[in-house]
Formats: C-alpha cells, structure tokens, sequence
C-alpha cells in the first residue's frame, strides 16, 4: 500500500503553473497602476502574516489570494517602466523563463560531473559575451582566462582582491609578515562594496588608500602613482587597484589604461568594477570607454542590471584562470572524480567562495538567444538617447540645472533651488508613487539622478517624469 504523501503532482503543477504564469504575465499588464514606491510602514506586512506556520496543507489559490493582498502592498515595483531609482535591477521574460527552467531542473552545477551542462553553458555564453564585447582574447576561456557567474559585483570584488592577495602572497596564506603590508587603492567614488571587500579580506581599513579624484570624478592616476611611492618607501606592499567604469554616484569613468599601466609596472592586481555601465560595452560605439582593459587582470559587469537578466547574475572574467583556481582550489576526497583528475574540465567551485551553486547562465543564454545581439543593442541605444533627451530638457529649463554631463543612461541634475527643496521635491513626487527616483552627494551637494533604463521604458514614461518633476517643483516653490 503506497503511504500518504503531500508532493504536488505532476499533473497538479501543470495546473498550478499555468496559473502562476498567468498571474505574472497580469502584474507586468498592470504594473503602471501601481505606486512604484511602496507605501507600507515598517512591521506592516510581517504583522499580516500569521505568527506560526500553518500545520495543514494550503492551496496555491490561498497563496494567489495572500500574494494579491498581502503581499503586493509591500512591493517596490522595480520593474515598472516608472522606476528610475539608484540602478536598474531589470528583468525580462525570456530570462524569467530561463530561470523557471534552472528551478525546473534543480541542479547543483559545484563541479562538472555534477551536470556538465551547468558547466559548459556557462563557459560558452561568457566566451560570447566575450566576443559581443570586443573583450581581450585572454578573458576567453579558450585562452588563459574564462568567465565565471557570481551573485553579485560585490562578491566579485571580494574574489578579486582574495585571489590578489594570494598571488601577492605567493599562494602561501600562512605568508603572515607580508600579508600585513599588503596595500589596495581604490577612489574616493568607488564602490563601497570594494571597501567591504577589503574588511572581508583581512587587508583592513588602514591598509586601504582612496586616491583623489578630478572635476568629472574619475580617479587621477599621477596621485595613484605617488601614493603607490610613498607606501613602498614607508616598506608596504601594493597588491591590488580597483578602476570603475561607471561609479554609482557620478557615473564617472577612470582613466583605464593610465590606471592600468600603473598596475603592470608595480605588479598589482588591476580589477575593473563596470557593474552597471558594463552593459553598454556590446554598443561598439562605447567601447572606447574601456580602452586598455587588456591590462586588467580581472573584470565584472552585471546583467541583473541593465541586460535584462534577472537577479543574480554578474559576469567575472579573469585573464589568468591558473592564479584563481590556485587560490580557490580545495580538493576532499569526497569530490575526487576523473572528470577534475585529467584536468579536461572546469569545476566552477574552483573560481569562487561558495562549493554549490545553480544554473544561472540558464536565463542568460535565453536572453542572449530571445534578444540577440542586434535587439541587446537596440535597447540600450534607446535608452541612451531617452537619457540625453532627458539631460536635455533639464538644460533648456530655467530651474533646472545639468550637475554631471551623462555619458550614457544616467542623470545628475538638480533644481537651483538648493539642497533642501531637492529632498522636499523628490520626496513629494516618491510619495505620490507615479514614479520612483533617488538622491546623491556630489562635492557636498544634493544631486537628484534618473537612471533610464528600465526593460520596458519608453519615451512617453520619459516625458511624463520630466512633466511630474516640473510642475511638482512650480507648486512647491
Ligand atoms: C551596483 C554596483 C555595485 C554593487 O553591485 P552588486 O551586484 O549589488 O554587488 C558595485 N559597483 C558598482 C559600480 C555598481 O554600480
């Protein structure tokens, strides 16, 4: 006699599916006629679910039913066309799709053998990547390097400057005298998951230096370079710089290759932050933005922000696979197999932190393969020009003033009448929930940034926030 069970059927998440496909499909037909910000107070929606689990079973329809109304108020709807806050997290069906096949199949790609598909797609679609890129032929897995997938631009960072300071270290990590003298430079506009990557890594804070930056807040190399002299005179050790190709605050690009021909000639590791502005690079147009990227010894972008891939999904090339496996590499007996012992494979556990990990190039490979590289290239072409359209009204208003010349989707402008009407302005439009925009400091002032390039923005989303942002700003001067 088969014994009582609780899985859902086959037959039943066929069922079940559909409708959860259905509801999907009705949020994205519907997602204007929510507010973009959510409005629920702290505490809100955990005091609308009950206290305990339930202890019987309970259907999808009374989950539909919770998602509707218990759920959806507590919602930033990031994926709405009205969304232009910090920057994007995007999606798109085809890599929704993709996903919901990676969850379908349920593997655990740690190592080749584990299901080699998980492996091999990966390393081909990072290899085209490559290509679509114009990137150096060394990040290409049929040559030194390789793409792997990370969560995220802060854990690839953090991989960096581990792999860094082995390589510094000599693959010894028991190297203690050196490793207190190691030395890593960032700007003052970097990323602040770069600076956590430095606590995370053992290199501490004072061993951290933020190089000054000039009037477009891109890093000055002739003050790296000085810095880097003072600290091997005072018997440091520089191992590693950060350069950001489109910091987050000021959409500033470092010089490069100046950076990078620092690194070479005192021998740190050069890894290159682009997570956001990265996308940008498959326009060959924009390709100059990273013009000695040959000099860097590793490189990440993020598709989960503007290439229409769901979160997570950052792209991590490294121009020497043998210094990241050196450092990664742990072998126990219990994952020994005679895939990894002849040495045809990639074990992708080897190129990071974690031992599991999912299918994720799954979504990107069907949002390469939905979009191609023709259709990736239209988007971002249309949100670049939505983004100067933008800059441009801001110009020909009298109120108004352009605070960063965008080079690519992102503004930085303000109202003339100062930092506190700003915030007062921004506020007020957030509240009403038409649309969702954020704030930053550049040179201690107030900068208010729209970022354009959500999945399904069009020019009328564009002009209809110009107009919220005008008349809003009139009523409240
Ligand atoms: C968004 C961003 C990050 C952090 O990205 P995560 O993937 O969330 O870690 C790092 N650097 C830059 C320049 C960014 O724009």
């Amino acid at each position: 006699m088969k014994s009582k069970n609780y899985h859902m059927t086959p037959a039943q998440f066929r069922e079940e599916g559909k409708k959860i496909i259905d509801w999907i499909a009705d949020y994205y037909e519907n997602i204007e006629e929510y507010p973009v910000l959510s409005q629920v107070k702290p505490g809100e929606i955990k005091d609308s679910l009950p206290i305990s689990a339930p202890q019987k079973s309970e259907s999808i329809d009374e989950m539909i039913r919770d998602l509707n109304e218990k759920i959806m108020p507590g919602i930033t709807h990031w994926q709405s066309p009205n969304f232009f806050a910090y920057f994007n997290s995007n999606t798109s069906f085809p890599s929704i799709l993709g996903d919901l096949v990676s969850s379908g199949l349920g593997v655990q790609g740690m190592i080749w053998a584990t299901s080699p598909a998980a492996t091999e797609v990966e390393t081909r679609v990072l290899d085209w990547l490559a290509e679509m890129m114009d990137m150096p032929e060394s990040f290409k897995s049929t040559s030194t390097g390789g793409g792997v997938i990370q969560d995220t631009a802060s854990t690839a960072a953090l991989t960096a400057l581990i792999a860094a300071r082995e390589r510094a270290t000599k693959f010894q990590s028991n190297n203690k005298g050196l490793e207190e003298k190691l030395v890593a430079y960032i700007s003052t506009q970097t990323h602040s998951s770069v600076e956590k990557g430095v606590k995370i890594a053992g290199i501490g804070k004072d061993n951290l230096r933020l190089i000054d930056v000039d009037e477009n807040f891109a890093m000055r190399p002739d003050l790296l370079e000085k810095q880097i002299q003072k600290d091997k005179k005072d018997g440091l050790h520089p191992f590693f710089v950060c350069g950001t190709v489109g910091t987050t605050s000021s959409t500033a690009i470092d010089p490069i290759k100046a950076i990078g021909e620092i690194c070479k000639q005192e021998n740190c590791w050069y890894h290159i932050d682009a997570a956001s502005f990265g996308t940008a690079m498959i326009c060959p147009e924009f390709r100059h933005f990273i013009n000695g990227v040959e000099l860097a010894d590793s490189y990440s972008f993020n598709p989960h922000k503007w290439m229409f891939t769901n979160f997570d999904c950052n792209v991590f090339w490294v121009a020497n696979r043998d210094e990241l496996i050196n450092t990664f590499s742990i072998l126990p007996e219990y994952l020994r197999n005679k895939a990894t012992e002849t040495g045809e494979v990639f074990d992708y556990r080897d190129w990071h932190i974690q031992l599991g990990r999912r299918f994720r190039s799954l979504k990107l490979w069907f949002v390469i393969r939905h979009y191609g590289v023709e259709g990736l290239r239209h988007h971002i072409r249309e949100h670049i020009k939505l983004a100067q359209d933008f800059k441009n009204w801001v110009a020909e208003s009298k109120d108004f003033e352009v605070v960063v010349e965008p080079l690519l989707n992102l503004i930085s402008f303000r109202h003339i009448a100062g930092d506190d009407f700003n915030i007062r302005l921004m506020n007020t439009i957030n509240e009403t929930g038409k649309i969702y925009f954020t704030h930053t400091k550049l040179n201690g002032q107030v900068v208010l940034r729209m970022n354009i390039g959500q999945t399904h923005i069009e020019e009328k989303h564009v002009k209809v926030a110009w107009n919220i942002i005008q008349e809003t700003a009139k009523k409240l001067v």
